[in-house]
């Protein structure tokens, strides 16, 4: 993973506390690496690459991060920038029915959206009525019919082998041409105020011209106000020449990403967001109904980057952290100087981000810390009376606590000897602990590890 070769790349930049053009180049090297192995298509990561080198080259340095992370920092705020910031919303017609028109391959989820997609716009308040436009395949219709059951929304559809309401109903339509089906639709919805209309078409496995002209006749049929390009997240590097193909033949002016539950790293969503420019706009996650969400920019930055526990943690250690108490304190943990007194301090910093346990297993390498990380709450409230029963000498230098002082230190703070024992012998571990992890982790202050 990008967090594995990022500790690798870390190495080298170890003890320093700004980024310096190698450092830029290195670790946009590891970036580069994790933006192919999520999808993403080489000329977009391209393009991507050289905007992060610019931005990190003019970067601020920051007291709480090391070179590394802010380059990780820099590198997921383009990401977030680029699929989208804040979401778009559907835009809804003036007049109604607002008319959405869902389009892409076949397998793609364009059905099953359709049912996702009624059963969230009911929720909002709206009426949505589901159109059958996909006469291609066989069970077409009586899938969307079935989905359309399950969300709780009407479906328009022809009768199979016959014209809709029987051969000779006002409409008139042939059940075999999509293209009146998708015009008697609309009718339909006018005429029974449905509020939204949802078509849904046929796809193909492959992209071609038929497909494509009949999805240009329904689109020029209906008058969409919004049309979706729904693409499996699965398909890698075919998402661009795919998306180009219904942009030229079609025109949509938002994606849907589905099978996001799948274990593609979806760099798809940002071949596509670059290549055409168009907003992603939902989500599908699964096969129910509930398996659906708007797009969320910054899940998905961290899924294709692939380090969403870092990114957080990096989040976390920058809103709690002072940055120059940070750097002091990073300075002490590198050379081994940690005093008891700066052990509470960074005990209350972690302990204000949330439970321990989560902040602990966020930490790249933190396999070690399993110990502390099962450390408990009363716990921590029984370390913290310890060290402030302690006077200031024996908090800055530890190594002075003998008997008759920890027998003082316990009476006073109401805990046993033995527990005053422990702390003391924990945090002289922690801290010859601490120093070694700081050095492999590149932080600033630290010494070179003796191996
Ligand atoms: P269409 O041909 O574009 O209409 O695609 P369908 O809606 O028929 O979906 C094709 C297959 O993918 C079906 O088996 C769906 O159940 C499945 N599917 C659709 N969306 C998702 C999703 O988000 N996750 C998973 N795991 N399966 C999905
Ligand atoms: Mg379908």
């Amino acid at each position: 993973s990008l967090s594995d070769r990022l500790t690798g790349t870390l190495k080298d930049l170890r003890g320093k506390g700004r980024l310096s053009d190698a450092d830029i180049d290195a670790t946009a090297r590891e970036i580069r690496l994790a933006l192919l192995e999520a999808d993403v298509a080489l000329p977009v990561v391209r393009e991507f690459i050289s905007r992060i080198k610019a931005r990190a080259k003019g970067a601020e340095v920051s007291g709480a991060l090391n070179p590394a992370q802010q380059v990780v920092k820099v590198v997921n705020e383009e990401l977030v920038g680029i699929l989208g910031g804040e979401t778009r919303r559907l835009v809804f017609a003036k007049n109604p029915p607002t008319v959405i028109m869902l389009a892409g391959l076949q397998g793609s989820g364009k059905t099953t959206l359709a049912g996702k997609l009624a059963k969230w716009l009911k929720g909002q308040g709206h009426t949505p009525l589901l159109v059958a436009c996909d006469l291609q395949r066989p069970g077409a219709v009586s899938q969307l019919q079935i989905v359309g059951e399950r969300a709780g929304a009407a479906v328009f559809a022809p009768h199979p082998g016959t014209s809709i309401g029987g051969g000779d109903n006002a409409l008139g339509v042939s059940a075999a041409d999509p293209v009146e089906v998708a015009r008697a639709g609309i009718a339909e919805a006018r005429s029974k105020q449905y509020d939204v209309v949802i078509v849904d078409t046929a796809g193909r496995l492959g992209i071609d011209t038929e497909l494509m002209s009949q999805a240009a006749g329904i689109r020029d049929a209906v008058q969409p106000d919004e049309t979706l390009f729904v693409l499996d997240a699965m398909v890698g590097q075919d998402a661009v020449s795919t998306a180009e193909a219904f942009r030229d033949g079609v025109g949509f002016t938002g994606v849907v990403l589905t099978k996001l539950d799948g274990d593609a790293r979806g760099g798809a969503a940002l071949s596509v967001r670059e290549v055409t420019g168009q907003p992603i706009m939902f989500a599908s996650t699964g096969e129910k109904l509930e398996d659906f969400d708007v797009f969320h920019p910054d899940r998905m930055a961290s899924r294709i980057l692939g380090m969403g526990d870092v990114l957080s943690l990096i989040e976390q250690a920058e809103q709690h952290f002072d940055a120059e108490q940070a750097e002091a304190t990073a300075n002490k943990i590198g050379s081994g100087q940690l005093t008891l007194d700066d052990f509470l301090e960074q005990m209350m910093a972690v302990r204000k981000m949330g439970p321990i346990g989560n902040l602990l297993g966020m930490l790249p390498g933190a396999g070690q810390m399993k110990e502390l990380a099962n450390v408990d709450e009363k716990q921590l409230d029984r370390v913290q009376a310890i060290i402030r029963g302690m006077t200031p000498q024996e908090r800055n230098d530890p190594k002075i606590i003998n008997a008759s002082r920890r027998l003082r230190i316990a009476n006073g703070s109401g805990v046993k000897v033995s527990d005053v024992n422990q702390l003391v012998d924990r945090f002289f571990e922690a801290r010859k602990m601490m120093s070694a992890m700081a050095g492999r982790m590149g932080m600033p202050g630290a010494r070179k590890q003796v191996r």
